[in-house]
């Protein structure tokens, strides 16, 4: 699904410039669960971002679904992301003036999906993120972790063949977080491949292989026997 090969990525800032990523060589296979671990500034979120396409490599390969990613057009990139991928972020990143079931149903607002069925198809996903009584709701009046079951929901709604999740428990209790995690292990249970960045060890313990970062190199990466939320 995924394969990267002596990947670089520098930032640079005027005259100076920043190598986050030092050749990173990466295979993830379809129905995998991955967690991404690293120290603050190691280059964890660089290297969702480009996994992503919400930001591009230096040098070295990227294959996605047997697309080779590189110099693609903006417009290329969206159409890409929408087909393959869907995000979920720490901070949530819903859209504060549309309600819970709008927000849910902006992927396939984007996948050309007529507006009945896109609400019927957003509906069901609530379900399965347990807030249908929310529907009509706004995002600013929901709790963190419901915000964040909305934000699944709307990952889901992209009907992605990839999940990428950028310490999606960051900002949640230990309660919370779990019930998140458990929703996100269900998830990869049905077949999805998630790649999960977080620095914390028992939500990390909770995917299924675990690779760490450091420096903007891959110190280990190993498979584990998965914690159940
Ligand atoms: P992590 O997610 O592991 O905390 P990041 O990938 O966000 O790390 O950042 C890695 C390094 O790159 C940090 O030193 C950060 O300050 C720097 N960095 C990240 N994004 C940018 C950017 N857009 N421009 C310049 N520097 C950046
Ligand atoms: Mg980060």
């Amino acid at each position: 699904m995924i394969s990267i090969k002596d990947l670089n990525k520098s930032y640079k800032m005027g005259a100076n410039s920043l190598h986050v990523l030092k050749g990173i060589n990466l295979e993830v296979d379809e129905g995998e669960f991955v967690a991404i671990m690293g120290s603050s500034g190691s280059g964890k979120s660089t290297l969702l971002n480009i996994i992503g396409m919400l930001d591009e490599h230096d040098s070295g390969s990227y294959v996605l679904d047997g697309f080779v990613i590189e110099n693609l057009t903006e417009t290329k990139a969206a159409n890409y992301r929408n087909k393959f991928l869907g995000f979920i972020f720490q901070s949530y990143n819903l859209i504060n003036f549309k309600n819970v079931v709008e927000n849910v149903a902006l992927p396939l607002y984007y996948q050309k999906v007529s507006r009945s069925k896109r609400k019927e198809m957003a509906m069901g996903y609530l379900d399965r993120v347990g807030l249908t009584n929310w529907a009509d709701h706004m995002p600013n009046e929901l709790s963190g972790g419901q915000k964040q079951r909305v934000a699944i929901a709307r990952a889901l709604a992209a009907r992605p063949k990839l999940l990428l999740a950028d310490e999606p428990t960051g900002a949640l209790d230990t309660t919370t977080s779990h019930e998140v995690m458990r929703l996100i292990q269900e998830i990869n249970d049905e077949g999805k491949t998630v790649l999960m960045v977080t620095h914390e060890d028992d939500i990390a313990k909770m995917c299924k292989r675990i690779v760490r970062l450091k420096d903007g190199v891959i110190i280990s990466d190993e498979k584990i026997n998965q914690v159940r939320a």
